[in-house]
């Protein structure tokens, strides 16, 4: 899967970057008694760093929240329909199709999306 390796990629990129200017942040803060202008380098890299860090972590968080939303559309394929007429087992073959007609006495059946939770 290229997209996920990518942004895999990105996130280990986007970590180790952080962790750079993180240390170099700290290394300008701990020489800034001989030079006020190295505090505010140091403040500026280590807010950089915490930026980056903020968005490797918002990233990291993006793939469940993807998995969640992909669990219902799956169960949705196996819940079993009955017609409303002669109660006869409904198949849906696509979970977007919201209007099946009954194989049995061809009655029209409307999908109204509920959640299932
Ligand atoms: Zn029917």
């Amino acid at each position: 899967m290229p997209p996920l390796s990518s942004s895999r990629f990105l996130l280990v990129t986007t970590i180790a970057v952080s962790a750079i200017l993180g240390f170099l942040g700290v290394l300008f803060l701990l020489a800034s008694a001989m030079d006020p202008m190295r505090l505010w380098v140091g403040i500026i890299l280590v807010g950089i760093a915490l930026v980056l860090v903020a968005f490797a972590s918002k990233s990291l968080v993006k793939p469940p929240s993807i998995t969640v939303h992909w669990s219902p559309s799956g169960e949705m394929k196996l819940e079993e329909l009955k017609c409303p007429n002669c109660s006869a087992p409904l198949q849906i073959e696509n979970p977007s199709v919201t209007r099946i007609v009954c194989q049995y006495c061809g009655q029209v059946v409307e999908i109204v999306e509920e959640p299932m939770w």
